[in-house]
């Protein structure tokens, strides 16, 4: 780094870049006219992900901004009498992490019975399950629906997975559901069924299934789809209109307080299809409140998207703290996690032959990424299985021709299943998958449903970055805990929890890695020139972590405390 005459003048013309300076909130527009940083943290292994600035051990933050990033002999020039050093005493600063793809469902923190944990890797009982639903049915008026959310079927101490049979322990009074974390299958007693008129002799709808054992009976487990008739005649006990917003402010609150104790800075929220007015005004309310800790990309579904394109609302759209990015995930097939996802070939030990669930047309693909071509809006498709993944490849290619190339880049929300011919068409696209962030650790135990020749295709980031794909990462939380430490030490071991590894070809370093979970972050959202690295002129997120992961034993970067997460040059989150 070049002196302080230098840096400011980057510091400057980063920011005008970015932002356009109507862009620019007074008080960082404070910070470029007058760059005398507020603080500076000195003693750090700072890394910066900026190849101009391979090596520093301070940062200078002026406002909401990173002013000077170099070694603390070059930045104390920087410093005035109100500038605050604070010394790391060796601690690390890395790039604020971005979650490209959740489901920020904070209200559910609150108020849903967990049949799981949603963090960390926990074994449940059927009976503590049966139990905890029981305790809720107590509370609730017969008829309406009695729920369970983060049930995982390979997380079960029984070694089985929950049966209709056992959700009969509940109630014979409620409808019982019990979600898979992962979002695409469920488990439901004989009163939903029941309710929704499904019986043994029901054929499977379009895009899911009602498993039946040997003897064609059903076992309660009902994938994708087929879940559709079931949610239309269960409804949950009614709120208040009141009692929603409240929830929604609250939910908002919570999960913005756990995503910045990770170290999550940015996070892509995929719009919640059914109240999604609700789930704006929430985030807009907390950050009026001062509590938004961190930037939201929210990601519209469904009538919000109309509205948009009825009125020319573009991808974008917003500032700094809440923006319109991508759309939400439009669900083209089914899941990795729960082995329903669309595969060109069968799935390894399955009779009769099971190729999972394919869950949208070539042809709605097709007209929706027409659509929002021509609307300036990122499309964005959940696919996971190669026949997905490539249908929804074709549908850019084929509106690429149409309307002509321009910088898009068209998101694949978990991209799990690929091929060399498949990230070569996704590299010409200049498309953004967001691979699985925490499942190499988290769902280890689930890859034995592929086997090992398949896993090593499977969240191939090294495939993608030796394709030179800027490949992000999107937790799906609730499917994964969006610890993304968590998710880095899977991308660099791809060992799982249990010890076991899978798809040992697809490993990355933790440079690379860190990269995944920041800079590529804010390039799937047009942001790089705001976020992604710690280079002056960008915004001052950054997570100070008690460990280096570039240092420490692989197998522990989960267990890297984070110190401090800090967002627009505050401290959002200390330890
Ligand atoms: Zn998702």
């Amino acid at each position: 780094m070049a002196g302080s005459l230098a840096i400011t003048r980057r510091g400057f013309i980063g920011s005008g870049g970015a932002l356009g300076l109507a862009g620019i909130s007074p008080r960082a527009m404070a910070a470029i006219l007058d760059p005398a940083p507020t603080r500076i943290f000195k003693g750090a292994r700072i890394h910066t992900l900026d190849p101009a600035i391979p090596s520093a051990d301070a940062i200078a933050l002026a406002g909401s901004r990173i002013v000077g990033v170099g070694t603390w002999a070059e930045l104390k020039t920087l410093a005035s009498a109100g500038t605050e050093v604070i010394d790391l005493g060796g601690q690390t600063i890395v790039p604020g992490f971005n979650d490209c793809h959740l489901h920020a469902q904070g209200e559910m923190l609150l108020n849903a019975v967990f049949v799981g944990n949603p963090f960390e890797v926990e074994f449940y009982s059927i009976d503590r399950i049966v139990g905890l639903l029981k305790e809720r049915a107590a509370k609730t008026p017969p008829g309406k629906l009695v729920s369970g959310e983060f049930y995982d079927d390979t997380k079960i101490k029984d070694g089985r997975p929950v049966l209709m049979a056992d959700l009969d322990r509940v109630s014979t009074e409620h409808p019982v559901m019990i979600t898979h974390r992962g979002g695409h299958t469920f488990v439901v007693n004989s009163v939903a069924f029941k309710l929704a008129g499904i019986t043994r002799d029901t054929p499977d709808p379009f895009g899911g299934t009602y498993d039946r054992d040997a003897n064609g009976n059903l076992t309660g487990r009902v994938t994708d789809l087929a879940i559709e008739p079931i949610m239309a005649k269960t409804k949950e006990p009614d709120l208040t209109p009141e009692q929603k917003r409240a929830r929604a402010i609250a939910g908002a609150a919570k999960i913005s307080e756990e995503f910045v104790r990770y170290g999550l800075t940015s996070v892509c929220h995929s719009g919640q299809g059914l109240s999604p007015f609700d789930d704006v005004a929430a985030i807009q309310q907390i950050r009026r409140e001062g509590r938004l800790k961190h930037r939201v990309t929210y990601e519209p579904d469904s009538g919000f998207l109309d509205a948009m394109i009825a009125n020319g609302v573009r991808t974008g759209f917003g500032d700094e703290w809440i923006r319109i990015g991508a759309t939400s995930e439009q669900t083209a097939d089914g899941s990795f996690s729960e082995r329903t996802m669309s595969r060109s070939t069968p799935y390894p030990g399955r009779t009769p032959a099971y190729y999972g669930n394919l869950t949208m047309t070539q042809e709605a693909i097709d007209a929706l990424v027409e659509k929002l071509f021509r609307a300036g809006i990122q499309p964005n498709f959940h696919a996971n299985g190669d026949v997905a993944i490539a249908m929804v490849l074709s549908a850019y290619e084929k509106a690429t021709k149409l309307l002509g190339p321009a910088d898009r880049r068209p998101k694949i929300t978990h991209c799990t299943n690929v091929s060399p011919a498949l990230v070569a068409r996704i590299k010409a696209l200049g498309a953004v998958p967001a691979l699985f962030t925490s499942y190499a650790y988290y769902n280890a135990d689930k890859f034995h449903f592929y086997g090992a020749e398949m896993m090593e295709h499977m969240m191939a980031y090294r495939m993608l970055i030796d394709a030179g794909v800027a490949v992000c990462a999107g937790s799906d939380f609730q499917p994964g805990p969006f610890s993304p430490l968590m998710g880095l030490q899977g991308m660099v071991t791809r060992k799982g929890w249990n010890g076991e590894v899978w798809g040992a070809s697809q490993k990355i370093t933790v440079m690379e890695g860190l990269k995944v979970l920041s800079s590529n972050g804010a390039h799937a959202s047009f942001e790089e020139d705001l976020k992604g690295t710690l280079s002056p002129g960008k915004l001052a997120d950054m997570v100070i972590l008690d460990g280096d992961p570039a240092a420490v034993d692989p197998e522990k970067i989960k267990d890297i405390r984070v110190a401090q997460t800090i967002v627009g040059g505050e401290v959002r989150y200390k330890a």
